[in-house]
């Protein structure tokens, strides 16, 4: 199991790459929401390190047609989790990182300014591995005492922009989460 802290809005036990895609958070905003997506470059594809190469605006977009379909976007995520459990931190939990889009949670809109949003290394067609859920888990008990406001607000991307986004998709279990982490949540009472 992996060891987590957060300080200063920094991920301890994560490996840190820096993303440019970051701004400020409105003033006064607190942390109160997490929302859980799904990505791969290309599609369904895993390994390769294009996913850290895109936050990074260092994708060679030449390298594959489907890289030619998101040129030029600059995106990031707070967190990604890699198919191993492996967590990269990109950008501050106190900076706004660019994962939402357009998107509403509880007729709040621009989640981008209150959330922090994580990326699972996969795809709408392939089931995720136990390392990532093991990880999911430990990384989200963590920022739920670090941002206590986040509670159980977890969202899907799909759940906050229905109308644009799938992710994280139907082979993201849930209930599978949520037990395990309530389950983390009252053994560390
Ligand atoms: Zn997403």
């Amino acid at each position: 199991m992996q060891q987590f802290e957060v300080q200063n809005g920094i991920l301890h036990g994560a490996t840190q790459i820096a993303s440019p895609n970051f701004n400020a958070r409105p003033a006064d905003t607190d942390i109160q929401l997490i929302v859980i997506h799904n990505i791969s470059l290309p599609p369904s594809q895993f390994g390769g390190g294009y996913i850290q190469q895109f936050f990074q605006n260092k994708l060679d977009w030449s390298i594959h047609p489907y890289f030619q379909t998101i040129e030029g976007m600059q995106v990031s995520a707070h967190l990604l989790i890699l198919r191993t459990g492996e967590v990269i931190q990109f950008v501050n939990f106190n900076d706004r990182s660019w994962h939402a889009g357009r998107s509403s949670y509880l007729a709040q809109q621009e989640c981008n300014d209150y959330s922090i949003g994580i990326e699972l290394e996969g795809s709408d067609d392939l089931p995720f591995e136990a390392e990532q859920y093991q990880a999911l888990v430990d990384v989200v008990a963590m920022l739920r005492q670090a941002y206590p406001k986040i509670q159980n607000h977890i969202a899907g991307h799909s759940d906050i922009a229905p109308k644009r986004k799938t992710d994280p998709g139907p082979y993201f279990d849930w209930q599978l989460f949520r037990q395990r982490l309530s389950k983390k949540t009252s053994s560390d009472l």
